[in-house]
């Protein structure tokens, strides 16, 4: 009798995962595309959307009745377990950039014109008034699950990370639905896992840093085979614009209050998860490529790929001494 329960049991389980197959669910997110594939034995598109649905209205700033949008108008609201996860990671890499990266430089953000209003006239005064409340350091999140504020004019932005964390929170949800073997992608943010439909490592793309506000160029400086990885790209070649012969692009330095400048055009970052990719994704091209360089090295299990222009305006490629190994387990060849 216990042998045919035994057979049983083996039955169910091969017939169950001979049953499995390749999803996508593709959409949009935080005015952005997400494209997922798994290996399942069902399809999740509802429990995925669903998941979406309750990180946007917990983080998006794009949702005007999001519960940081709330907090930001200083509305008595709970945060919930997403925020203070998001809330954690950010002071973490705020502290490991002194403060390079920072989630209340969204008043900036705005008035250089990137945000939900139009771009005000930038004086120094206006500069110096707003980052008079720019600073996380600020912020307190209490045990009874408030963001308190010192100064009630902070306001959160989430914007630099909520993709990687998205990335996270769904790579999450398939993990517990039993998927092995998924590619998760929410605008250019990933997390890779096991195989793909032909049984091999994951291709993923690295985009050329052209300049191009309509985002529909998308060159490629190079294609990854991975797998088991979290990786994140921060660049300013499509949110930027001119005015009087500068470029103004959408990352902030918050510590001077105007868009940065320098050669770094795209930064990818491989971390243990992707809310981190994303948050040093963008602090890269905050620090510029020799600051963000020294930061990365102090970090476990971290490593990044740059895109710069030489002296010559040519695209160079530089990488951490851990990249491929990152990318491959393996050292890299000498
Ligand atoms: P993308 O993937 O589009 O390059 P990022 O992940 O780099 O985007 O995030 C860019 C967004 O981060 C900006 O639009 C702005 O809202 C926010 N941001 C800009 N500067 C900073 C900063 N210094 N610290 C944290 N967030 C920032
Ligand atoms: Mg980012």
């Amino acid at each position: 009798m216990k042998h045919i329960n035994y057979l049983l049991v083996a039955l169910m389980a091969i017939s169950m995962t001979g049953c499995k197959k390749f999803y996508q669910n593709q959409g949009s997110v935080f005015g952005t595309y997400y494209n997922i594939q798994y290996k399942s034995s069902s399809d999740l598109e509802p429990a995925i959307k669903e998941c979406l649905k309750e990180f946007d209205a917990s983080l998006s700033m794009y949702n005007q009745n999001s519960i940081i949008a709330r907090i930001n108008r200083n509305e008595d609201v709970e945060t919930n377990s997403y925020i203070e996860e998001a809330y954690k990671a950010a002071v973490y890499v705020s502290d490991m950039s002194q403060g390079a990266f920072d989630i209340t430089v969204a008043p900036l953000v705005n008035a250089w014109g990137f945000g939900f209003k139009n771009k005000e006239n930038i004086t120094k005064e206006l500069l110096d008034s707003l980052l008079e409340f720019v600073d996380y350091k600020s912020l307190t999140l209490t045990e009874d699950h408030h963001i308190l504020k010192s100064d009630s004019r902070t306001m959160m932005d989430f914007s630099a990370l909520a993709k990687g964390y998205a990335c996270d929170v769904i790579a999450d949800l398939l993990t517990e639905n039993g998927c092995k073997n998924f590619l998760v992608d929410i605008g250019g943010e990933v997390v890779a896992r096991g195989k793909n439909s032909k049984g091999e490592k994951w291709a993923i793309g690295i985009t050329k840093p052209i300049d191009d506000t309509t985002g529909k160029t998308n060159m490629l400086q190079d294609i990854i085979n991975t797998t088991d990885i979290c990786m994140a790209t921060s660049g300013n070649y499509r949110n930027y614009y001119f005015e009087d012969g500068v470029r103004r692009s959408h990352t902030i330095d918050p510590r001077t209050g105007y868009p940065v400048h320098h050669k770094l055009l795209s930064a990818t970052v491989i971390a243990p998860n992707c809310v981190l990719a994303d948050a040093l994704a963008t602090t890269c091209m905050v620090m510029g490529e020799y600051a963000a360089a020294v930061m990365i090295s102090q970090m476990r299990e971290v490593g990044f790929y740059f895109i710069l222009t030489d002296m010559e305006g040519e695209l160079i490629v530089k990488t951490s001494n851990n990249w491929v190994k990152l990318l491959t387990g393996k050292d890299a060849e000498e």
